[in-house]
């Protein structure tokens, strides 16, 4: 990897073919933030142009360069289990803390992707009376701590404000829900390794303590082995190192 660039997704497949083709690539790994199988967008809830569109096809086709097309925090979770914080570990769950929670498992190097949708732990719902969520139920993990809601709930315009203002009721609220929520992915999947990443993660130090104890509290009992909880490593380029490293081996 040389280098790399970034700019704003645009709202429309045809002007992504546009940037793309001025960039001259031979191949492009496309990690999308919503539900994407087989070349497909299949949901797509912050970027509707794109529902039900394959997209791959469509990239390949106008900018003649090979295309793989997964998941972001698949992608996310694949870089941070080869290259990042869980290197050497087995079997990585990988979440992304930030607009909404993305979820990928890495187990011997491979993405686990189940019938195709695997791994979505923002929509488990963790209360059954809470609030709408984007995906047409109730009381999912991101309806509590996706980025929008839970800066509504506590009166900030951003993330950014919430961490500036270290409100201690707030963050509790962060780590308690999100520990449960881990908790129960834990008793599910037993990973070697958990990694935290996403704009959010960086606020860690925040929320860690209520989290701590919340995976403490709904782990079952007789668990006593301790999971590895780690901070990505990677960073904002966990997503590229995941899509570089399917790009050489589409099998992962
Ligand atoms: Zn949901």
């Amino acid at each position: 990897m040389v280098d790399s660039g970034a700019f704003p997704t645009p709202r429309k497949p045809d002007e992504l073919a546009g940037q793309l083709k001025e960039m001259k690539p031979s191949v492009i790994a496309v990690a999308f933030a919503g539900f994407a199988h087989q070349g497909k967008i299949a949901f797509s809830p912050n970027l509707p142009e794109y529902q039900g569109f394959p997209l791959a096809e469509f990239l390949s086709r106008e900018t003649s360069a090979r295309v793989v097309l997964d998941n972001d925090a698949n992608l996310f979770t694949l870089g941070e289990a080869k290259r990042g914080a869980a290197r050497g570990a087995r079997t990585v769950l990988g979440l992304t803390l930030g607009t909404g929670i993305g979820g990928g498992l890495v187990i011997d190097g491979k993405v686990y992707r189940g019938a195709g949708f695997a791994l979505e732990p923002g929509h488990m719902i963790v209360d059954p009376n809470g609030p709408p969520c984007g995906c047409g139920n109730r009381g999912c993990l991101e309806s509590l701590l996706g980025e929008e809601a839970f800066c509504a709930r506590f009166g900030y315009a951003s993330a950014k404000e919430a961490f500036e203002a270290g409100d201690e009721k707030a963050w509790d609220f962060y780590g308690y829900w999100l520990g449960l929520g881990i908790a129960n992915l834990l008793n599910i999947l037993d990973p070697d390794a958990v990694v935290l990443g996403g704009g959010i993660a960086g606020a860690t130090e925040l929320f860690e303590k209520p989290m701590i104890a919340a995976i403490a509290g709904g782990t079952v009992k007789w668990k006593r082995r301790k999971t590895r909880l780690a901070r990505s490593e990677l960073g904002d380029k966990a997503a590229l190192w995941g899509g570089y490293l399917l790009a050489e081996n589409p099998g992962d």
